[in-house]
């Protein structure tokens, strides 16, 4: 098994989780075949093993030390890129069902693949924009978590996030390490849509791989429909 997999094992571990053999290949399948497709295909700027094991798949599972998280069941993951946090966190938690929602229809192309070759049951993958999924009723007010990592500010992803929770539900943000300011220039946001933060926890990624913020948000009342507004707006115009 890769060294570095095998040092982010114990490094899961000392966080209370265990992962199978089959997870940790899984994981394994899904790198191996990102740096593939990112040979032709630009889908992440990292492409070195040690760096995506702990900046991306490390960091992707960070989240588990956050309760909101283990006690969700329906989550959905906004703008996901080449696939993180949700793939990992679809391949760890097959207990959980995941929606995968990303606007560049390579990367959620290359996200299908991986589905089907690793045969994930537990993620949905869709090719659309936050601000007009949000407006689906199906999709609208639905989850028990909402998930962002490294998409927008603060208070544009608000926007782009607490549309699709229950009222009592969570957002969280992967953020980097100095989060204060966009806090600030965040809280108006927050609570414009129904919300307010409830935490924000600070974490160090193994071997000086950098430091990493989460920030947990709670729905408190009913999101106005007047957001999220139209596709670029909540970026153009952020509350
Ligand atoms: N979450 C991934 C990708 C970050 S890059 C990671 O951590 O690696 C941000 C991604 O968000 C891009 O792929 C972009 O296409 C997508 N994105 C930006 N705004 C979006 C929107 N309004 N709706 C859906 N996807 C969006």
């Amino acid at each position: 098994m890769n060294e570095y997999l095998l040092k982010l094992r114990n490094e899961i571990e000392k966080m209370g989780l265990k992962l199978a053999d089959g997870e940790i290949h899984k994981l394994n399948q899904f790198i191996e075949l990102l740096l593939e497709v990112n040979q032709h295909t630009n889908l992440t700027a990292i492409t070195d093993f040690e760096e995506i094991t702990f900046k991306h798949l490390y960091d992707s599972l960070l989240i588990y030390n956050i309760n909101e998280f283990r006690n969700a069941t329906q989550i959905i993951d906004i703008g996901t890129g080449a696939g993180f946090p949700c793939i990992p966190l679809a391949i760890c938690f097959p207990e959980k069902q995941f929606i995968s929602l990303e606007a560049t229809k390579k990367k959620i192309n290359f996200q299908q693949e991986v589905v089907n070759l690793l045969n994930l049951k537990n993620i949905k993958c869709i090719w659309n924009r936050a601000e007009v999924l949000a407006r689906d009723v199906s999709y609208r007010g639905q989850f028990d978590l909402v998930i962002a990592r490294a998409v927008a500010a603060s208070n544009v992803l608000a926007e782009l996030t607490i549309p699709f929770i229950k009222v009592n539900s969570h957002a969280v943000f992967y953020k980097g390490k100095e989060v204060e300011k966009e806090i600030e220039l965040s809280k108006n946001a927050i609570r414009t849509l129904g919300a307010k933060i409830k935490a924000i926890t600070n974490y160090c990624l193994p071997d000086n791989h950098g430091e990493r913020s989460l920030i947990v948000i709670e729905k408190v009342s009913n999101t106005s429909d007047l957001y999220p507004r139209n596709p670029g707006i909540p970026l153009k115009k952020p509350l």
